[in-house]
């Protein structure tokens, strides 16, 4: 694993780092003050409160993420419930599917997850050079480390029974207090509750925006005017209940996500803004490097990823090399970001292809975006069972013939038979596809009825049986002039809590030779206040500067904090360095006499000195990305009367 560095390429020192965070109240542990009560019983591990300056930042990222894809691509932005009943994620495959493989240590009675347990396991070997879990165990030699690494690099891999022979063959034990585990069994990792007074209901809370999304697919194809390819996009909280959270707030039990469904025409996934991202260079780990054992990304454009079919298709290219321009506008450090691509076991089962944007932390490289092709998967699974076709209808420019099967109810006989599961059974047998009835139909013939799903009927049954009296399938030709076809769906899904911490870690160092002088380089766009206001006295001349100044940042709609406190200057910038304030303007008692100010940059501390409206003008401009620091220091002059940092 490459070792974390700072921005300026020191030893990242994770203590100092989290010191940082905790003393300016990026976020907290949720209930801290009831943590120490010894009633507050049970695991509530993985939630986390923002203070201010996290709270501003989030806000910052949703707010570049919402001007990055939704305004930039006119995406169709819904807001879903979170609270999502059963029956959906039965259909969507969430309640049978959405989970991780767990070990229980008996003894201890602690619950692990299973790679995560072979993983630390078989890093903390390697660290150590011994083959066991004792300290008495044999060293490794040199084929047991290339046999570590070799299932580490595709540790993603494993499933349930694979990873039992991988703790059994290398006796992996729990590492607090060195206890025999069980072997893994699946934990589902969906909160479930229950709706209303009679609680009759499953309900659970979503583990991802997506499902919303999908289940409003035609009133969004329709609000498009039936227009093709087009994307929605959600933001809210989502909710997984992990095994073991762990590392702050990069595997937390609630999380904000931003997700966007792309829909697209199966037969060709392409991208009319395709060409804008050719060039882009995407640093790629693909599936056969993994399973080769490597771990090092090659760099290739966006169009020889494309045309080597290395990422399989347009679309996917494209939001590829538009998430990796999102996380290089907020921050994110070029030389720390790459795509790797899910090994075959690893996709959650929706997906056929997915490359996850990972961001190089102390922790490792973390996943922060997901993007997926889930094909047409879920709006097929949620089309069949509540019989609404979620479809695209595209008119051909020319008819084209076309065999297929049709299925015919015969109304007059099915309606006094089945009175109000008529509609529902007609609904079914429309939602059926044509291998279905390819299939149903040699039943037909063969066994004279057919057993058709349904969702529930009045009688509670969840299919009804059908005769040829009642059901008819054959195959007819016939000119199509309008074209039907579920579109496929990429999925570009963001965990904000995720690249909020992992862009922190990123942008954190500190000044020479000085480690308590730590310094947050945010760019301006996210930073979460974006000037810092210093009056040098308490005298009263400099409150209506003050005021003025401020009332005027704010009318242009930048963020500033007005630091009055008796502590130095130096003092005032450090704190303000400390959450990622980019700019600072210090009221001296020239500007009394003058009206001149000076304007400072975090990260060079460099100074330049010039009326208010030059000041305020040069503050708007470097907000707007009109103009860089260098820009301004060569139109300004420089300021180095004083220097205000000591
Ligand atoms: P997934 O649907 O599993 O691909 O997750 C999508 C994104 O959500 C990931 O890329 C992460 O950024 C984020 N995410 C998933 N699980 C968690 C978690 N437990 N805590 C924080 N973020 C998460």
């Amino acid at each position: 694993m490459a070792p974390m560095t700072t921005l300026k390429g020191e030893k990242f020192d994770r203590t100092l780092f989290e010191s940082v965070l905790k003393r300016r109240f990026f976020f907290t542990e949720s209930f801290e003050i009831y943590r120490l009560s010894p009633n507050f019983k049970g695991d509530n591990r993985g939630l986390f409160d923002y203070g201010p300056p996290g709270c501003a930042l989030q806000a910052n990222i949703v707010d570049a993420w919402r001007k990055h894809f939704v305004l930039e691509e006119n995406m169709l932005e819904v807001d879903c419930t979170v609270i999502t009943p059963e029956l959906v994620l039965k259909t969507s495959g969430h309640v049978d599917k959405f989970a991780d493989w767990m070990c229980k240590d008996p003894v201890k009675g602690e619950y692990l997850r299973a790679d995560h347990l072979v993983e630390s396991v078989l890093e903390s070997r390697l660290a150590r050079g011994l083959n066991g879990p004792s300290k008495d165990s044999p060293k490794l030699d040199e084929a047991n480390i290339a046999e570590y690494n070799d299932i580490l690099a595709k540790i993603d891999n494993y499933d349930g029974p694979e990873l039992a022979e991988l703790i059994r063959r290398f006796d992996i034990r729990n590492p607090d207090g060195n206890g025999e585990v069980l072997p893994p069994i699946p934990f589902n990792l969906m909160f479930k509750s229950t709706i209303g007074p009679s609680a009759a209901a499953p309900v659970y809370l979503r583990p991802e925006t997506a499902q919303g999304q999908f289940l409003n697919f035609r009133k969004l194809l329709e609000y498009n005017q039936g227009a093709m390819p087009f994307a929605s996009a959600s933001i809210g909280k989502s909710y997984r209940n992990e095994i073991s959270p762990r590392s702050g707030l990069l595997r937390v039990r609630e999380f904000l996500m931003a997700e966007i469904e792309h829909y697209v025409d199966p037969t060709q996934k392409k991208h009319e803004r395709f060409f804008e991202v050719l060039a882009i260079e995407l640093p790629l780990l693909d599936r056969e490097t993994q399973l080769a054992g490597k771990t090092t990304p090659r760099t290739i454009t966006v169009e020889q990823a494309v045309k080597s079919k290395t990422v399989g298709n347009e679309t996917l290219g494209y939001f590829l090399a538009r998430v990796l321009l999102f996380l290089l506008k907020l921050g994110v450090d070029p030389g720390k970001v790459r795509f790797r691509q899910h090994l075959a076991n690893e996709m959650a089962h929706y997906a056929t292809d997915c490359w996850d944007a990972e961001l190089l932390t102390s922790y490792g490289w973390i996943e922060c975006v997901g993007c997926a092709d889930r094909s047409a998967y879920d709006l097929t699974v949620h089309s069949k069972y509540t019989g609404t076709p979620l479809v695209v209808k595209q008119a051909l420019h020319e008819p084209v013939k076309v065999e297929e099967w049709q299925a015919t109810l015969d109304k007059k006989l099915v309606g006094p038979r089945f009175k109000r599961n008529a509609k529902t059974i007609q609904a079914s047998v429309d939602a059926l596809d044509q291998s279905s009835l390819e299939t149903l139909a040699a039943q037909l013939r063969e066994k004279g009825s057919v057993v058709i799903n349904t969702p529930a009927l009045s009688d509670g049954k969840t299919s009804v049986e059908l005769s040829s009296e009642l059901l008819k399938i054959e195959k007819t030709t016939r000119l199509q002039t309008i074209r039907e076809y579920t579109p496929n769906v990429i999925e570009p899904s963001f965990g904000i809590g995720r690249i909020l911490y992992s862009l922190l870690e990123q942008v954190y160092w500190h000044r020479p030779n000085d480690t308590a002088r730590a310094v947050l380089s945010l760019p301006l766009g996210v930073a979460p206040t974006k000037v810092l206001i210093v009056p040098l006295s308490s005298q009263p001349q400099f409150a209506p500067i003050v005021r003025r100044l401020s009332v005027r940042l704010r009318n242009l709609g930048i963020s500033n904090n007005v630091d009055s406190s008796s502590a130095s200057i130096g003092k005032r910038y450090a704190r303000n360095d400390e959450i990622g304030t980019p700019l600072g303007i210090t009221i001296d008692f020239d500007t009394v006499k003058d009206g001149s100010l000076t304007l400072r940059e975090r990260d060079t501390t460099a100074q330049v000195r010039a009326l208010e409206d030059d000041i305020v003008g040069a503050v708007k401009a470097l907000v707007d990305g009109a103009e860089a620091w260098e820009q301004v220091c060569q139109r300004l002059p420089a300021f180095t009367g004083r220097d205000q940092d000591d």
